[in-house]
């Protein structure tokens, strides 16, 4: 049977095949984004809990609704921002399905979208899918930050949507308050809408404050927001997130959303609904991620990698210069048949390609983990 490819340019995600070179070369896995230690067994045994106690069937399309009147409750206490949960708060099978969500249910055939780069990898798809066009503007190498001049520039009647991720994967960026000033004035007076990918919400280091869409009613009212309970507790296998955005958009989501996967995983919601309950939960993650991310930069200090900063996410970028002036792609692979160490080139977050020898670590992993790695990387002479 012939197929006429809805996405014809796209092969298997980086992070699949990172992953599984490192499996068949036994190699320290730093690549693909996930811890690799336990997440709370706290929330595990109300899981469990939960289960037992007969919470095993559909919830309403929505979302459990405890669980989204705390996050309504826990939005108020972090943003100051009062949200409705019938109306504004909906969870998804993850952030990735919320932002496809999201497009699909306001995207038209020629729409523009603006799409900084490096991009997280389903952006470009989950737009050309809709038949919709990527407008592309490199983050400025080497601290990624977005020339505000050049998405003026490349404003044309047809944009209707910029995506924001902050704090950024795969670079660690983050966006500050100019940043929201800029955005502010961009899409004062127009329709153009925000998608604001913020799952590493909580991954935000040196007591720099989270610019969420959350902390601007008025950005909030042409935003949809994606979160990721993966990445908040350490369970990236759950697949469970929420969208937030304004009443009229949030029913446009919801008709997509409700013919797509209905309703998400009821235990692991009834159990969040409790476990969200406390704060420190969440409020203690930056800090915890900042010891890890302070412990790997030190260690591959032995090295002759150099890095660029990261305030946020669980990415750390460095350069290789000293090493070699292979592509990225080809040292990343070899780094991994060789010297057995995973990592993600940063080449693949663009679509042209742009290759400025730059590859990604993740360093949300065990102290021991961290270790073997750069022992293995300390060693190189290649
Ligand atoms: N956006 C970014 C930038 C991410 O790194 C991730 C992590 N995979 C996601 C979205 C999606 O998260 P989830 O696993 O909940 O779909
Ligand atoms: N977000 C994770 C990363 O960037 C992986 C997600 C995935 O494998 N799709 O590494």
């Amino acid at each position: 049977m012939h197929i006429n490819s809805k996405l014809p340019n796209v092969g298997t995600t980086i992070f699949t095949v990172m992953s599984a070179l490192a499996t068949e070369h036994k190699a320290v896995n730093l690549g693909q984004g996930f811890p690799d230690y336990p997440m709370s067994e706290e929330l595990v045994a109300l899981v469990n809990d939960v289960m037992k106690r007969g919470f095993n069937q559909y919830v309403p399309m929505q979302g459990y609704p405890p669980l989204r009147e705390v996050l309504a409750e826990k939005i108020q206490s972090l943003y100051t921002t009062v949200v409705n949960p019938d109306t504004q708060i909906t969870i998804t099978p993850g952030g990735t399905y919320a932002i496809y969500t999201a497009l699909t249910a306001v995207l038209q055939p020629g729409d523009e979208v603006i799409i900084f780069e490096p991009a997280y990898d389903s952006y470009i798809p989950n737009v050309e899918i809709n038949g919709a066009v990527p407008v592309l503007i490199d983050l400025k190498f080497p601290d990624y930050k977005i020339d505000w001049g050049e998405v003026r520039q490349k404003l044309t009647p047809k944009t209707r949507m910029i995506m924001l991720n902050s704090p950024h994967n795969p670079t660690g960026a983050v966006l500050g308050e100019d940043d929201i000033k800029q955005l502010r004035s961009i899409v004062k007076d127009t329709n153009i809408f925000i998608l604001s990918d913020e799952v590493y919400e909580h991954l935000v280091f040196d007591n720099v404050p989270h610019q969420s869409i959350l902390r601007y009613p008025d950005l909030l009212e042409r935003s949809f927001v994606c979160f990721s309970f993966g990445k908040v507790y350490h369970c990236t296998g759950w697949k469970l997130g929420y969208c937030v955005s304004a009443p009229e958009m949030m029913k446009e989501f919801r008709k997509v959303h409700q013919f797509n996967c209905f309703s998400c995983h009821t235990p692991s919601q009834v159990a969040l609904a409790t476990f969200i309950k406390n704060k420190d939960s969440y409020l203690s993650l930056g800090a915890f991620m900042q010891e890890k991310r302070d412990y790997f930069q030190q260690l591959m200090r032995q090295t002759k990698f150099t890095p660029l900063a990261s305030h946020g996410s669980y990415f750390q970028l460095y350069k290789y210069d000293r090493i070699s002036d292979e592509g990225d792609k080809d040292f990343a692979i070899r780094l991994t048949k060789e010297k057995a160490v995973a990592t993600i080139p940063v080449s693949v977050f663009y679509k042209a390609g742009t290759d400025n020898k730059v590859i990604r670590f993740c360093f949300a992993k065990k102290k021991e983990t961290l270790d073997a790695a750069v022992e293995r990387l300390s060693k190189l002479n290649i």
